[in-house]
């Protein structure tokens, strides 16, 4: 055995503090490599795993929580409505989206945070130097990430929250979401909306790997001086992507919104700030190998 592997630190030891990511699928979860990637940069004696958990043993998940003695769970699908109703306290945030993506623990007490919403604003202030403030946003799809932009977006002061989706009926509960800027849009008024928003985010699957091609809007509806985001990361460039940057439209995907929801979690597990270079470049090495 050399000298230098004497000095290092085993990877994991008796006093090494647990958390992971629960869902169902999960293998795919960039979580524990966003978070051992800034547990290393930070030198903390932590580390994250990814625990399978399958649809309905959610609270079965929290009782191992508290059991094990777990620092921090991260939460994604199909768990993130479940632990809102199984942890004993939620944020604001994560009360009014009836979702938890992050688990913090306050002594005995679980608390249920979201951190997509403020994740997402935090990725279009580190890549557009965009403040929502005063400007006029449309979203595409209302699912669980909709939900979520939508609702940071009016709590941002954004002045029009219009939500575009399939099933209209969803676009009207999730623009509920961002209070009195919020609209739900029928399909006939979707394009005049788009030509006329600041901010347009796809929030649906439309483009993602593996769910086929093609554009969630036309892409030739979006506003020269407008900034579209797209939150599907992999592929890194969708079809919407490319064709907006082909006119020069300012675009970018959901790859900071993964990396400041995450930067967020650690923060709060920890109480350190998160290294979040660090954490973009573990994202990207491990992108780049799918
Ligand atoms: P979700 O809860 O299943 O919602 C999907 C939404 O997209 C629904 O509004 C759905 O409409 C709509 N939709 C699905 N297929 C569609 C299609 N073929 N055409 C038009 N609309 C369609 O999913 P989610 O968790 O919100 O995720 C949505 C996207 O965001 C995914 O691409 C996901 O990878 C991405 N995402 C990114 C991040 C990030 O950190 N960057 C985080 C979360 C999610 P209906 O209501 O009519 O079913």
């Amino acid at each position: 055995m050399d000298e230098s592997s004497v000095d290092e630190r085993p990877p994991v030891s008796g006093e090494t503090r647990l958390t992971a990511v629960i869902g169902d699928p999960v293998r795919h979860s960039l979580s524990p490599c966003l978070m051992n990637a800034a547990f290393a940069e930070t030198g903390l004696d932590w580390t994250c795993v990814a625990l399978e958990v399958p649809e309905g043993r959610a609270s079965g998940a929290l009782e191992g929580m508290r059991a094990l003695g777990i620092a921090g769970l991260s939460v994604t699908m199909p768990h993130k409505d479940a632990v809102a109703s199984g942890v004993d306290d939620l944020t604001p945030v994560a009360a009014a989206l009836g979702a938890v993506n992050c688990i913090v623990r306050d002594g005995e007490s679980l608390v249920g945070h979201n951190t997509d919403g403020a994740g997402f604003l935090d990725g279009l202030r580190h890549d557009a130097g965009f403040d929502v403030s005063g400007r006029r946003a449309v979203v595409l799809g209302a699912g669980g990430a909709a939900r979520a932009v939508v609702h940071a977006l009016g709590l941002a002061g954004a002045v029009e929250v219009a939500v575009a989706n399939r099933t209209i009926g969803r676009a009207v509960t999730a623009a509920d979401l961002a209070g009195a800027a919020g609209r739900a849009l029928e399909p006939s008024s979707v394009g005049e909306a788009v030509a006329a928003a600041d901010l347009v985010v796809n929030a649906t699957p439309v483009g993602m790997a593996g769910a086929g091609a093609g554009h969630p809007v036309d892409p030739g509806l979006v506003a020269a001086g407008a900034v579209v985001v797209d939150l599907i990361y992999h592929p890194a460039q969708t079809e919407l992507l490319a064709a907006l940057r082909g006119r020069g439209v300012e675009a970018h995907n959901g790859l900071s919104m993964l990396v400041f929801q995450a930067a967020n979690a650690f923060t709060l597990w920890t109480g350190v700030e998160a290294p979040v270079a660090a954490m973009d470049a573990a994202a990207r090495a491990a992108l780049a190998r799918r």
